[in-house]
C-alpha cells in the first residue's frame, strides 16, 4: 500500500467530523488499523473523543503538538486527524513523513478563519492531497450553501474555541470578516 492523504475541509457546521468518524469507521469495518488523534486544545466536548456538534463520538488521542502523531504511528494504517487547522503550519512536515512511511492519512479541519483568509495548513495540503472533500453547511442567515465560519463575537485571536453559541456559518456574501 503505497500514502495517501486525503483531505476533509469546510467552515464549522458542515459535517467534517462526521464524515472523517464515516471513514474511520469503515476503515475499521474493513480490519484496518486506525489511530484517530485530536488537539488536546479541543476539549469543547470531551477530551479523549472527537465529536461533532450533533452528538456523535468517536474515542480519540489528545496531542499538544502534531509533531507526537508520529509516535503513535507505528503498527498502525491509517492516521485520522480532527480540527487540523489547530496544530497550524507543522502539520505539513508530519503529514509528509506519515505518507513516506506508506500510511493512509485523513485529515480534517476549517480551511478558511474567521477573518476570511486561507487557515495554515491546508494552503500546503491540498496539493499533497490524493482526494479533496470541501464540504458545505447552510448560511445561518439565508440559507444557501456555507463556505465560511462567522465569529459572533469580537475578538482578534485567530484560534478561539467554539460552538453555536460562538460561531455561525455563513455564505460569502452573508459573511463578514471579524475586524482586525
Ligand atoms: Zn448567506
Amino acid at each position: 500500500m503505497s500514502g495517501r492523504l486525503e483531505v476533509i475541509c469546510g467552515p464549522m457546521f458542515s459535517g467534517k467530523t462526521t464524515e472523517l468518524i464515516r471513514r474511520v469507521e469503515a476503515a475499521r469495518g474493513a480490519q484496518r488499523r486506525v489511530v484517530v488523534v485530536k488537539p488536546t486544545c479541543d476539549d469543547r466536548y470531551a477530551r479523549d473523543a472527537i465529536c461533532t456538534h450533533y452528538g456523535a463520538r468517536l474515542a480519540a488521542q489528545s496531542v499538544e503538538d502534531v509533531r507526537a502523531v508520529l509516535a503513535l504511528a507505528n503498527g498502525t494504517e491509517v492516521i485520522a486527524i480532527d480540527e487540523v487547522h489547530f496544530f497550524g503550519a507543522p502539520t505539513v512536515n508530519l503529514v509528509a513523513q506519515v505518507l513516506a512511511l506508506d500510511l493512509r492519512i485523513i485529515v480534517s479541519g476549517c480551511d478558511i478563519d474567521h477573518f476570511g483568509d486561507p487557515f495554515d495548513p491546508f494552503h500546503a495540503l491540498l496539493p499533497m492531497a490524493d482526494e479533496i472533500v470541501r464540504m458545505t453547511g447552510i448560511c445561518s442567515a439565508c440559507g444557501n450553501p456555507s463556505t465560511h465560519t462567522q465569529r459572533l463575537f469580537a475578538s482578534r485571536e485567530r484560534i478561539s474555541v467554539g460552538g453555536h453559541e460562538q460561531y455561525a456559518p455563513r455564505c460569502a456574501g452573508c459573511f463578514t470578516p471579524s475586524a482586525r
